[in-house]
């Protein structure tokens, strides 16, 4: 292994040679599956390969590939398994759903397919998206390829996994208080979160309903906006979905940044970010300033209570949504003598620890007596996030932040401690109480060669903006380190 193998590419370079006729997708599935084969023992990124099914679609898209009419067509991905996929299992990462095959695509993985997509199987991920490390899956834990001793990151731990180790050219995650972009900036690859609402949630298996958002891995700032072109807009099937047109993100890719006023979020520079975090974020402002951007201080004053109010409000959402898994319609059923004992073995045995611990947590704070007190005081709070992020766009078109305080922990590390695993996401967070778009890009490494991220946001439906400093600082920084591993 080299890293410049056709499972190494951006989809970009991979689409173009398509085009070209230099390349088949019969080809790259077979570079990304052989990949798989060789680090997917050490890396664990997938919990259901689908070899056969890729090999086949490969053959079946190779014309539409060649027309070069779709983005996406001939180029393999990786799909969370929160995100259902017809006639292929999806676990969401817990025993509960161990057997659950459904009988529907998702809008997103339907609109790729639709586009000539390839999908190479479903990957590992904190059980119902529930962690920031991936230890939470029943399936055991994701190995972080930069460093087989430390997390990728989660909850969409695999699906970043896959695409740093080149098992996959992109993927899909979720992201619901920063489970795309954490594990992005972990993995150190380009970990997108839209705005809420602008890709259909249809099919995504539902943690905490006003949070989630599907989102994107990729190699590239290109690729990112490649993917969000045919996964964005509306669709009558999730009643959240905003009435958007579908669009081509990389339109906007101009490389220009000069005059863009740009927020450095005080609150984030502070007290438990890592000083090789720091030094990494603080290096890349600096060449974003030399590309002729202005770079001033903002604040978000009510960021500090972000992670209390969405431990309030993402459980009281999950404690409702994983009332359905009840041994009755589907999943996991252990028998008992009569219903109450069936569902509560049932649950019993077939949610992990965190998820019980949050229906627990989300339980107490929508029951009556408290319901005003914890969740009624949380969207308080959100709210003046919400205002925290109109004010700063008002001075600054786009903001920028560590991702994650710190680089990869190591395995075990946090796992007896939820408040320190709780607080790997305290800057992905206040993004999605406010439904704002955000990105990671891989900035550097830190003195222990794990890749750093930092994070821009952009205002409601920024996202063209946001691509284009992504882009621009991308190609800046040119960041282009390869996990050991694959190098071989
Ligand atoms: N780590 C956060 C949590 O555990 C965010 C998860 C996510 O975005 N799905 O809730």
């Amino acid at each position: 292994m080299s890293g410049d193998e056709l499972c190494d590419l951006t989809a970009t370079e991979l689409r173009s040679r398509l085009v070209e006729g230099e390349i088949s997708p019969s080809e790259i599935v077979e570079s990304c599956l052989h990949r798989i084969e060789v680090l997917d023992g050490q890396v664990r990124a997938f919990l259901t390969p689908t070899p056969d099914l890729a090999r086949e679609r490969a053959r079946a898209v190779a014309e539409l590939a060649r027309a070069g009419t779709s983005p996406v067509a001939g180029i393999p991905i990786a799909l969370k398994d929160v995100l259902t996929t017809r006639g292929i299992r999806t676990t969401c990462g817990s025993r509960i759903l161990e057997t659950y095959v459904p009988p529907y695509d998702c809008t997103a993985w339907a609109r790729l397919s639709a586009g000539g997509s390839i999908l190479l199987g479903k990957t590992n991920c904190d059980e119902f998206a529930m962690g920031s490390s991936n230890e939470n899956s029943a399936f055991g834990p994701v190995h972080n390829p930069w460093n087989l001793d430390t997390v990728p990151g989660g909850s969409s731990g695999g699906s970043a996994a896959a695409v740093a180790a080149g098992e996959a050219v992109w993927a899909l995650g979720t992201d619901t208080g920063g489970s795309v972009r954490q594990p992005a900036a972990l993995c150190g690859v380009v970990g997108l979160k839209p705005t809420y609402g602008l890709i259909s949630r249809y099919g995504l298996i539902a943690f905490a309903s006003s949070l989630d958002t599907v989102g994107t891995f990729t190699r590239s700032v290109r690729d990112a906006a490649m993917l969000l072109s045919v996964l964005g807009g509306r669709d009558p099937m999730d009643a959240t979905s905003l009435d958007q047109p579908a669009r081509d993100y990389t339109a906007s890719l101009s490389g220009e940044v000069r005059g863009l006023r740009v927020g450095v979020v005080r609150e984030a520079l502070g007290e438990g970010v890592e000083p090789g975090v720091r030094s990494g974020v603080r290096s890349a402002i600096d060449r974003l300033e030399g590309l002729g951007a202005t770079v001033g201080e903002v604040s978000l004053p009510h960021a500090d209570y972000a992670l209390s109010a969405y431990y309030l409000i993402a459980p009281s959402e999950c404690s409702s949504n994983l009332a359905r898994y009840d041994g009755v319609r589907y999943g996991l059923r252990v028998p008992g003598e009569d219903s109450m004992q069936m569902m509560m073995r049932t649950r019993g045995a077939g949610f992990g620890p965190e998820v019980k611990r949050r229906i627990m947590l989300g339980t107490y704070a929508l029951s009556a007596g408290y319901y005003e007190a914890y969740y009624g005081q949380a969207q308080k709070v959100r709210t003046l996030i919400i205002r925290d992020y109109e004010r700063a766009f008002a001075s600054f078109d786009v903001l920028v932040s560590p991702t994650s305080p710190t680089t990869a922990f190591r395995i075990g590390e946090r796992t007896d401690d939820p408040l320190a695993m709780y607080l790997s996401d305290v800057f992905t967070i206040p993004a999605n109480l406010a439904g704002v778009p955000a990105i990671s890009i891989p900035c550097g490494l830190d003195e222990k060669g794990l890749p750093v991220g930092l994070q821009l946001t952009a205002p409601v439906l920024g996202e063209e903006l946001l691509l284009r400093v992504a882009d621009a600082l991308e190609h800046e920084l040119a960041f282009d380190a390869v996990p050991g591993l694959v190098r071989g």
